[in-house]
């Protein structure tokens, strides 16, 4: 027994360092993804439940890494929050989405709504609001038509100034999405207090719609608190005609997810085949 013991000891001091290697190899690679120019924004269309029409795009990141290959951002995102490179990366997002938002404006007057997320590092870090600031005036962007999206947890965590920090992004123009609703710990009480304009339902509870009775219960609670509220829903991943239609009846104000379009590059995203040709 005390030798199987040992034995189990060791496994899990050798998946330990496995663990702590395959991070450290992580974050010295995201350390010199900035330079390697290995990061790209990929854009996934947000449509209206009422017809259907897009109406937004949510911008995620991707990183193909010169050492590692492609990693998924629910892999890099944690390692660059624990190792702070969140900062500068946050900040790539941040200037390469307005650029794309100052170029839609460019364009013509109905554009989209451009949704960035946030990471909670970035939110409490003391110069973000300046920063904003800052790289909005340098892109030329419009803030009323750029969804910052900030998760539930990233709010929850932020301490007593959180209001005060998200109606100084109100007054600047930018709208503001509570991101992955449902699965932090909201109270109620303070999301009255935050000036807040939609609520994404998370994936977690949209992928058994309609079949599973809880998942239903959390659909239709978010959604008339909201209205209550007089705020909006968007709900994320969305895959089938059930759940869209599920969630329409109910008055979900806007739907994401692949039946719709899954993330892609700009170039895929916003132009049509023809441009290809030209290039
Ligand atoms: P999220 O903000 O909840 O983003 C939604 C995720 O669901 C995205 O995963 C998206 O590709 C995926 N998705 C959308 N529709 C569907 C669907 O119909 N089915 C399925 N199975 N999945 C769908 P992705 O792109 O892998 O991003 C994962 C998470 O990484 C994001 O979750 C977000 O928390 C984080 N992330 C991505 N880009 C950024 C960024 O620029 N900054 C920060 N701080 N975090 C980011
Ligand atoms: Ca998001
Ligand atoms: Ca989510
Ligand atoms: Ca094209």
């Amino acid at each position: 027994a005390k030798e199987a013991g040992r034995n189990a000891y060791q496994f899990f001091r050798d998946e330990m360092n496995l663990h702590a290697q395959h991070q450290l190899r992580m974050s010295s690679a995201l350390r010199r993804a900035l330079e390697r120019d290995e990061f790209e924004l990929h854009y996934q269309p947000q449509v209206s439940g009422a017809d259907g029409r897009i109406v937004g795009y949510e911008a995620l990141l991707r990183w193909e890494s010169g050492v590692l290959g492609r990693v998924p951002p629910a892999e890099f995102i944690p390692v660059a929050e624990a190792t702070g490179l969140i900062l500068p990366i946050g900040e790539w997002v941040l200037r390469t989405a307005f650029a794309q938002q100052a170029r839609w404006r460019e364009d013509g007057e109905d554009t989209p709504r451009l949704a960035i997320n946030i990471s909670a590092l970035q939110f409490r870090h003391e110069g973000f609001v300046a920063k904003l600031e800052q790289l909005l005036a340098g892109a030329g962007a419009d803030p009323a038509r750029i969804e910052l999206e900030i998760t539930e947890s990233a709010l929850m965590q932020g301490g007593g100034d959180m209001v005060e920090r998200l109606q100084r992004l109100r007054r600047i123009g930018f709208t503001l999405a509570l991101d992955d609703f449902g699965t932090g710990y909201s109270s109620l009480a303070y999301l009255k207090r935050f000036p807040i304009e939609r609520l994404k339902i998370d994936r977690s509870f949209v992928r058994d719609l309609p079949d599973d009775p809880e998942d239903c219960a959390i659909a239709d609670a978010t959604l008339s608190l909201a209205r209550d509220l007089g705020m909006e829903v968007v709900a994320e991943g969305v895959e089938t005609e059930a759940q869209r239609s599920y969630l329409t009846a109910r008055g979900c104000h806007v739907l994401q997810g692949y039946l719709f379009g899954r993330p892609q590059p700009a170039r895929v995203a916003f132009d049509g085949p023809g441009d290809e040709a030209r290039m």
